[in-house]
């Protein structure tokens, strides 16, 4: 998908969308318990994860733009806290959009190539209450015992900037839109996502995370670590699918024959709060495709 595109989906809100549906983008919902001092507010973009440390409320994605104060407004139903720290699992609008509501001397934290693709976008550049202050590459560990945070990056997938957010007092993993909507991920070529190394980087992040039980997903529900291996798992087998079948098959009948082993990533349904999206099905197809066209710009 171009960039244009692929933005203008992101950030619709309440205009007319595919096929003349009318968009529609839930506001901030209500926050969740997840475990111990963490929560997950869902709506308005993608999840934000609450993590509430001695000292001060740490977030994971801060949603569309001017959705900040909402996002208070949930903290503030859990703690009296300051917001101390801002983590973004990646570079889209949903997922930054509401940086700048948080008082500057809040730390900012991303991958290093997160960084790169804000900076890249003027009109994120240019509000300096948006950008990183912190960046990492491979991993980082930020604060100790209870309140530490492990951040891991393990290569290209939705985005070339996808950071894994992990709570090892409560098991609990922030895993951004690598894994969204409990369906194939979108992936976004131009900053840097690839369909060819998002199994290398989930089976990588299966592998080198340990001792987690429970997974945020980047939008919809919280999950777990063995729905996160049967994801890593279907991935997998799409693209093996993908590479045995072009040239022969269509994406379509290739996308179809996963369905008795995946059922879950390739249901025909439209998903509660995803009206606006396709199916997981029709992500698959996607995917297969994008897998098709990276396959073919292969030297
Ligand atoms: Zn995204």
């Amino acid at each position: 998908m171009r960039r244009a595109g692929l933005l203008a989906t992101i950030v619709v809100v309440g205009v007319a969308g595919v096929a003349g549906q009318r968009a529609r983008i839930p506001p901030t919902g209500t926050i969740k318990h997840v475990k111990d001092n963490l929560y997950v507010i869902p709506g308005a973009g993608g999840n934000t994860t609450v993590f509430v440390t001695a000292s001060g409320v740490v977030l994971v994605d801060t949603k569309l733009a001017n959705n900040g104060e909402a996002i208070l407004n949930q903290v503030r139903t859990v703690t009296d806290k300051p917001v101390s720290m801002i983590i973004n699992t990646h570079s889209h609008p949903d997922h930054i959009g509401s940086n700048d509501y948080f008082p500057a001397s809040v730390e900012k934290v991303t991958h290093e190539n997160t960084r790169k693709w804000m900076a890249a976008n003027p009109r994120v550049a240019s509000n300096a209450a948006v950008m990183p202050t912190k960046t990492f590459s491979d991993t980082m560990t930020l604060g100790r015992e209870k309140d530490r945070i492990d951040l891991y990056y393990f290569g290209a997938g939705h985005t070339n900037g996808d950071a894994f957010v992990v709570f090892p007092s409560v098991r609990a993993m922030a895993a951004g839109d690598i894994f969204a909507w409990k369906m194939a991920p979108l992936i976004d070529p131009m900053a840097g996502g690839s369909v060819l190394a998002l199994p290398d980087t989930l089976e990588k992040a299966i592998k080198g995370i340990k001792n987690v039980d429970i997974v945020i997903e980047g939008h919809g529900d919280v999950n777990t670590w063995s729905g996160l291996r049967e994801y890593t798992q279907f991935n997998r087998a799409l693209l093996d699918a993908a590479k045995a079948g072009m040239g022969k098959r269509t994406a379509e009948e290739i996308a179809a024959d996963l369905r008795p082993k995946f059922p879950v990533f390739t249901k025909d349904e439209l998903l509660t709060d995803l009206e606006y999206g396709g199916t997981p099905m029709s992500r698959a197809v996607i995917n297969v495709n994008v897998a098709f066209q990276e396959l073919g710009h292969k030297p």
